[in-house]
């Protein structure tokens, strides 16, 4: 594609970033196929392509307006568009660059600035995020069903194991996660154990940044990588093997760590170090299988699950298939899911902002989960566990909570 930058933004590290990305874009059109918005919409301005040649006019200085910003909010960043593009097009940075742009030209209602102002408040704050729903199981019963369903039940975290290997690691703790289901660092840690690594939280480590960051409140979102990385520095300086996060939605945030940072002189270093570092805890348990596998033992039967791979694992860490291997090696039997590569409408803030569409995902998705016929579901990050739950009949799980209650039950 060709470009023409407008003088404001040519020549900037943004400016050359995006303009590199345009670049590679040639039209195909190969990834309207997968992108959940076009195929609800059926609108080419809520496909990839379209949004791509609204980032290319905004940036050559073409007024931009409302509709633009309607049409990039729309977007779910689920990144499916990467992985189909055969040109290499790495959409998702460019559409942070232009949602920035368009979120400095045009004004948002005083609601909307309120809406997003407040989440990107709340959400990254375990303190304010973790007395809101306690509030919320509090009046559950008074809720209009659809919104007590997006709010899980408490579940007993168990014991965390006691410090006691050589090979150390550090869990990622989040922000949501802790109060909505402390069970599945837990779950993490009583695994990681048996495979002869012991894994900690830090803290002084909190949300990886991202809600903010793509609620574009992106220094915000920085800062809280920084936090992040001044947390974990020390640890890492110690023999830390690496950073574990057990949300692929965080995951996909910390190993962009090096490339947010890469213009901070006191940052950059230490953030491409830690991006090195920072591993979806699919990727640990995969490395340990040897060492997990005969601690497995026989099941006495064999369970039925549904797994539902998160955008952020399919396509923002491209990790595919690692997790369906390590439960079919703990003797689960994984049922058929359709159209896997779609978006369940999560999205990080996206189901309280865009909730009509992200309905209408979730509902293609829970369909798509239980027409297997599974005994429950299983995923891999907290936003999309919550979401599916507020959705499906069945119970929804991390998967390694899963493998966790496996090797307990030897
Ligand atoms: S598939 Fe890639 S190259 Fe083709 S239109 Fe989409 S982003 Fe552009
Ligand atoms: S990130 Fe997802 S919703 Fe956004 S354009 Fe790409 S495929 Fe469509």
């Amino acid at each position: 594609m060709q470009t023409r930058l407008a003088d404001w933004i040519r020549g900037t590290a943004q400016g050359e970033e995006a303009d590199a990305i345009l670049r590679r874009c040639v039209h195909c059109g190969f990834c309207l196929a997968t992108c959940p918005t076009y195929n609800l919409l059926g609108d080419e301005l809520d496909s990839p392509r379209g949004r791509i040649y609204l980032i290319k006019q905004a940036l050559e200085g073409a007024p931009v307006t409302r509709r633009t910003q309607v049409h990039l909010d729309r977007c779910l960043t689920c990144r499916a568009c990467e992985t189909t593009c055969p040109s290499g097009v790495e959409y998702g940075k460019l559409v942070d660059i232009g949602r920035a742009l368009v979120e400095e030209k045009v004004a948002r209602s005083p609601g909307d600035r309120l809406r997003r102002w407040f989440l990107a408040r709340t959400l990254p704050s375990r303190a304010l995020f973790g007395a809101a729903l306690a509030a919320g199981r509090a009046v559950r019963a008074v809720l209009p069903a659809a919104l007590a369903r997006k709010i899980p039940a408490r579940r007993d975290a168990g014991a965390w194991p006691a410090a006691r290997h050589a090979r150390r690691m550090i869990a990622l703790a989040g922000c949501v996660q802790p109060s909505m289901a402390p069970s599945i660092n837990a779950a993490a840690a009583r695994v990681l154990d048996r495979a002869g690594i012991s894994l900690a939280e830090i803290a002084q480590a909190g949300c990886c940044g991202a809600v903010a960051f793509h609620l574009n409140y992106q220094h915000d979102g920085l800062d809280r990588a920084r936090a992040n990385i001044d947390a974990w520095w020390p640890h890492v300086e110690s023999g830390a093997e690496a950073i574990v996060v057990t949300a692929s939605g965080c995951g996909t945030m910390v190993k962009d760590y090096g490339h947010l940072l890469r213009g901070d002189a006191a940052y950059a270093a230490k953030a491409a170090r830690i991006s090195e570092l920072a591993k979806d805890v699919s990727e640990v348990v995969a490395a340990e299988r040897e060492r997990l596998a005969p601690q497995l033992g026989t099941p006495a039967r064999s369970r039925s699950i549904a797994f539902h791979s998160p955008c952020s694992l399919q396509h923002g860490l491209r990790i595919n298939g690692v997790v369906e291997e390590i439960l079919r090696d703990a003797g689960f039997e994984l049922t058929p899911v359709p159209d896997g590569h779609l978006c369940c409408g999560s999205a990080g803030t996206y189901s309280l902002l865009e909730p009509e569409i992200s309905r209408r995902l979730l509902h293609n998705k829970v369909r798509a989960l239980e027409s297997g016929g599974p005994e429950l579901i299983a995923t891999a990050n907290i936003g999309c566990l919550a979401q599916l739950q507020s959705g499906a009949a069945l119970p929804v799980v991390h998967w390694i909570e899963l493998l966790d209650e496996r090797l307990q039950r030897v």
